[in-house]
């Protein structure tokens, strides 16, 4: 089954949880409104009966008849006369007011009741009666009048409970009319909202797909607007494809540099199988012969093993642990070995200032220490002499390594950092073109800096510019 887009799923569960919501929301306000006015009803039953109350007085004698106004009205009872005054009222919203005594209907209109359902009169208080199908509220309030003697009069007031009914279902009707209306908009506006939102990540899929499809990873996420969520989201795509072209350029990189620097030597082997099986005979030229292929071999295995090292290096640099070390130990015993193995003669000075310390990985300084002191060696002249020093200015730590041999020319200074690259003069010198190569890779995983002073046959002074603990 295909799964449902993100924007559906919002947007079902936006809705799903509109409707729930104001399903219960017309529920608790029917059933509120329904209480509430079922008690303004009974209030309102009470307020007129009492109203009406006051406009009724009973009189024995006629003259005794107070008419204020034209509409207000005598009625001949008993002994005398019961006055009705034109404020009376005898229907209004729902409720009938009417005037009884033990025997019936004096006054009023008593339609709800027949003669023999009228219920029994229960002064102040309200009753819940049953006429027919029809459910009533009953109000009564007793009149007493001193000059009716043994007679009593009762004011009732009669309002149906449908009366009611038939008020909550007109807000039944407007609340269903008007609710589909209100979920339809809730639920386009949640639609859009998050069709809005989600916006951004379309754009980052649609990019992703983009760099998949084409193959092309320097292609960049691009985002206008959004929120700080999702711009952070495409940055750390962004960094992500970073790393990943990084790795993949150093990948082809790499592989490019070992053919390219085995090809050399697998050409020469290739030639001298040739010329041996073409040529020579004797024991003495198949030696010779082996013995450069041998040579060949070995290089081919250094450049293996360097390139392999170097690659190591330069793709876990986030990975490499570092701590706080003491940079002139790690010089010191750097100097003391290397003295050992001096080649051509060469003297080994060393002036290094100690204590001071760096955050550092120990193998990798010491493998940058070595690198430059056997440059210095591989590239010094007989007899010649090199400079090891080490010293703190301000908050940074100055390694030195100064020879007095061959030098660099102008034109290579600016290449000899490169991988494999290796001046003319220095092709025979056995070296695989990676060391300095390595030194610069060192001192970048340690924020050092690197710089070099060269002149053609005048010596060379390399320097690692350390951050300082
Ligand atoms: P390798 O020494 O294996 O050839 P490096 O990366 O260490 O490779 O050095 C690159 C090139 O820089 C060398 O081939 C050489 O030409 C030059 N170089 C390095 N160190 C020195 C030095 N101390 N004196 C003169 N030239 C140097």
């Amino acid at each position: 089954m295909k799964r449902c887009s993100l924007i559906t799923k919002i947007t079902l569960w936006f809705s799903t949880a509109v409707i729930i919501i104001s399903v219960a929301a017309v529920f608790v306000t029917l059933a509120v409104s329904s209480a509430v006015i079922r008690r303004g009803i009974r209030e309102n039953l009470i307020a007129t009966v009492h109203d009406n109350f006051d406009e009724i007085e009973f009189y024995l004698e006629h003259d005794e008849l107070e008419f204020d106004d034209p509409y207000d009205l005598a009625i001949n009872y008993k002994n005398g006369y019961i006055e009705v005054d034109d404020d009376f009222v005898r229907s209004v919203n729902g409720i009938e007011t009417a005037l009884y005594d033990d025997d019936g209907l004096v006054y009023g209109d008593g339609t709800h009741f027949s003669s023999e359902e009228v219920p029994e009169f229960n002064d102040k208080h309200v009753s819940i009666v049953r006429a027919g199908k029809t459910t009533y509220y009953v109000y009564d309030v007793i009149l007493n009048f001193p000059a009716l003697k043994d007679s009593r009069l009762w004011l009732r007031g009669t309002v149906s409970a449908e009366y009611s009914i038939s008020q909550v279902n007109t807000i039944t009707k407007a609340v269903l009319i008007f609710i589909p209306f209100l979920i339809l908009i809730a639920i386009i506006g949640g639609y859009l909202i998050s069709k809005r939102a989600l916006a951004p990540m379309l754009e980052i899929k649609k990019a992703a797909e983009d760099i998949e499809s084409g193959n092309d990873l320097s292609k960049r996420i691009e985002i206008e607007g959004g929120s700080s969520e999702v711009r952070s989201m495409a940055d750390s795509f962004n960094a992500m494809f970073e790393r990943l072209e990084d790795s993949f350029n150093k990948e082809q990189q790499l592989t490019s540099d070992i053919s390219h620097e085995l090809r050399t030597p697998i050409s020469v082997i290739g030639a001298q199988c040739r010329f041996s099986l073409e040529n020579e005979d004797t024991k003495e030229e198949y030696a010779e012969a082996l013995e450069l292929i041998e040579r060949q071999t070995k290089k081919m295995s250094r450049v293996i093993n360097d390139m392999l090292t170097f690659s190591r290096i330069e793709r876990g640099a986030g990975e490499i642990k570092k701590e706080k070390l003491n940079l002139s130990e790690c010089v010191s015993s750097v100097c003391e070995d290397m003295a050992l193995i001096s080649e051509k003669n060469i003297e080994l000075n060393s002036d290094i200032e100690e204590n001071i310390f760096v955050y550092g990985n120990f193998e990798l300084l010491t493998r940058l220490c070595v690198n430059l002191i056997s440059n210095a060696y591989r590239y010094g002249k007989e007899n010649g002499k090199t400079t090891v020093t080490l010293k703190k200015e301000k908050d940074k730590a100055v390694l030195s390594v100064r020879d007095n041999g061959v030098g660099i020319s102008k034109e290579d200074l600016g290449k000899i950092w490169n991988r494999f690259f290796r001046a003319d003069a220095s092709r025979s010198s056995g070296g695989t073109g990676l060391g300095l190569a390595f030194v610069k890779e060192i001192a970048e995983i340690h924020k050092a800096r690197v710089d070099v002073r060269s002149e053609k046959n005048n010596g060379s002074e390399f320097f690692v510019i350390f951050p300082v603990l």
